[in-house]
This record gives C-alpha cells, sequence and structure tokens, in this order.
C-alpha cells in the first residue's frame, strides 16, 4: 500500500512509498484510510524541526489529523465495519505518571508519552493503518467530507473543557468571547463559543475574505487587524489566543473582563523580545481574578466530544474551512504555502 513518510530529523525527505500492508493485532481495527488534514506540526516535522521516528526506523508515516472508514474490528467491540473513526494522536507515557494512569494522557507530567505521527509511532497518512478500538472515536457519517477536523477540534474541545473548569471556581456566566487568530483552530474556538450562546468576536490580519466570512457565517463578528486596542473599553469575558504572537499575548492578559480566562493555544517562535511592564499586566491580572492558562492535545473524551460539536454544526460550513484537497499522489503539494485564505489542507489517502 502506499503511505507519505518521512525520515524524522532530515529535511526534504517527505514522499509517498510502497510501504507493507498493516497487520491487526489484538484488539484492534484495521481501517481504510480516508483523509489527513496537515497543519503546521507537520510542516515543522518536514522540515526537519521536530519528531523522532518508531525504535528501530529510520523513517515514519507522518499524518495525525485523521479520518478512516473501518475494515475490520475485533468480536465484540463498539465499532463495526463500514464506520468512520478518528485515531486518537497521543498514547500515555509507559512509566505512566498520575495522568496517563488516570487517561489523561494530554496532560502528561513526564513528556514520556508517544503520538501518530510526531513522536514513535506511524501516523495516519496511508491507504491502511490499524488502531487500538480503545483509541478510536466514532464520526458521524454524514461528515465523511470533513471527519479529518476531529483532531483539530478534540484540541479546541479540551480548551473548553478547561474554561469551563476553570470558571467553575466562582459564578460563572460569560457573554462575549474573543478569538485572535482565525486559522483552523480559531474558527473551531468560535464555532463552540457560539454553540455555547457567546456573543463572538474574531481577529485576524486578513481583510475581508474568506475568514470574515466563515466568521460572519456562525454570526459572530469579524475584526480585521493585529491589535486588541479595540477591545480596551468593552472586554471581552474570555479571550482563546491562537496566534502566538507575541503583543498579542501579553496584550490578551490585560485586556479580558473582571474575573477573565485567556487561553493560550498558539505557539510562538523564540528569539523576539518586546517590552513589557509586568506590573501593570500582574495588577491586572492579579486585582481583577484573571486566570491565563495554557492547553494542548487532547485525551478520548476531547475527541468524543469534537465529533459531537461537528455533528451540530452545518456541514457546509465545515466544508469550507477546507480549503484545499490534495489527492495522495500529489501530497507533497499539501506542504507547499497557501495564501491568507487558506483553512485547512487535507490529503486525500484514496485519490
Ligand atoms: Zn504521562
Amino acid at each position: 500500500m502506499r503511505a507519505l513518510t518521512f525520515e524524522p530529523g532530515s529535511e526534504g525527505t517527505l514522499d509517498v512509498r510502497e510501504v507493507p500492508d498493516p497487520r491487526r493485532g489484538q484488539g484492534e481495527l484495521l481501517v481504510e484510510g480516508l483523509a489527513v488534514g496537515i497543519c503546521g506540526t507537520d510542516r515543522e516535522l518536514i522540515g526537519a524541526g521536530y519528531g523522532w521516528p518508531p525504535p528501530g526506523e529510520e523513517r515514519m508515516v507522518i499524518g495525525h489529523e485523521s479520518l478512516g472508514r473501518v475494515l475490520e474490528a475485533p468480536d465484540g467491540s463498539a465499532f463495526s465495519p463500514g464506520e468512520l473513526v478518528a485515531g486518537v494522536v497521543r498514547r500515555p507515557d509507559p512509566a505512566p505518571c498520575g495522568a496517563c494512569a488516570r487517561g489523561e494522557f494530554d496532560m502528561c507530567r513526564n513528556g514520556g508519552y508517544t503520538e501518530r505521527g510526531i513522536k514513535e509511532l506511524d501516523g495516519f497518512a496511508s491507504e491502511r493503518w490499524t488502531v487500538e478500538a480503545g483509541y478510536a472515536v466514532k464520526v458521524d457519517r454524514a461528515l465523511e467530507s470533513v471527519g479529518a477536523l476531529v483532531e483539530p477540534a478534540s484540541v479546541v474541545a479540551k480548551a473548553w473543557e478547561q474554561i469551563e473548569r476553570i470558571g467553575a471556581r466562582s459564578w460563572f456566566e460569560p457573554r462575549t468571547l474573543l478569538v485572535t487568530g482565525a486559522g483552523p483552530i480559531g474558527l473551531l474556538a468560535a464555532l463552540l463559543g457560539r454553540q455555547r450562546g457567546l456573543e463572538v468576536h474574531v481577529l485576524d490580519r486578513s481583510g475581508p475574505g474568506l475568514k470574515s466570512s466563515l466568521v460572519e457565517g456562525i454570526g459572530a463578528t469579524y475584526h480585521s487587524g493585529s491589535s486588541l486596542a479595540e477591545f480596551a473599553e468593552a472586554k471581552p469575558d474570555l479571550i482563546i489566543e491562537c496566534t502566538g504572537a507575541g503583543p498579542l499575548v501579553i496584550d490578551a492578559m490585560t485586556t479580558t473582563a473582571a474575573a477573565g480566562i485567556v487561553c493560550l493555544c498558539g505557539l510562538s517562535p523564540g528569539g523576539r523580545s518586546h517590552r513589557v511592564d509586568a506590573g501593570v499586566i500582574n495588577r491586572d491580572i492579579v486585582l481583577e481574578n484573571d486566570v491565563v492558562f495554557g492547553t494542548v492535545n487532547g485525551n478520548l473524551r476531547h475527541y468524543r466530544d469534537a465529533a459531537a460539536a461537528l455533528a451540530k454544526a452545518d456541514l457546509g460550513w465545515l466544508e469550507r474551512l477546507i480549503t484545499r484537497r490534495v489527492p495522495l499522489t500529489r501530497a507533497l503539494e499539501a506542504f507547499e504555502p497557501a495564501g491568507h485564505d487558506n483553512v485547512k489542507t487535507v490529503i486525500d489517502l484514496t485519490a
């Protein structure tokens, strides 16, 4: 079968090659790969910035945003042939730490976890793959064209769960949300905010175009710009920061209403310094009982939450998030830079 593989640590090694068919182990599903989504992590992986091959191997199958159709399932499992599934990315560390021992491997304390397509486990960009039944999530049949969004949506579902758990420290009825960055994570965060009945604002550098239209399509308000100055008066209750841009991260910390929550989801490059008045930031956070927290990854329940959130969303809107579909035969094109109006690129594993 064909798979999209690369050599972690070496740039320019990504290609589609023939690899042996996977063999289904006990308790595992055999799955026909339908699609994988591509994100910034994949671009870092093929740029040799990141990634570890499976022990004893040089190459690894890439792809962690999966969608497939079950071909074979173990007797007595919750899955049947024909159903759509997404595979969970992370596996607990072998120790395991206290979090991993409780299924909360997204909060692993010792960093010894493994990840499909990223860290020591083959990913999902192949014509067939296997997955343990306990690490597969059912995806509604209606989501066949967009099911590769389950993984990015799981990151967002976790962010929302954490916001709500933090909010529960006191009376919590947020009304307004600001999302910074209208990439896939930001747009999905805005979608889940609208599903919770919030007034949602999305800030992005792009001018009017697909992103503004997508934001307006869920009844949220689009703001084109790169500063939070316009939110200094009517401060939002919640900010989900998805750009990782230093100045926005810093401004977010002082731009929430009292008891505000700032959820940081973006990754910043290091090496850029910004002058800040730490005293002002500290004063604002203390005197307002604010919380600033970071979040990454998701565990099984977040994938389930994500699949449920996507099933409730407008399918046409989700389809517009996928702006490029590249067949596996031309998979390298999926990694070429795309314009500002590109949201999510997906590789079609059946073509
Ligand atoms: Zn752990």
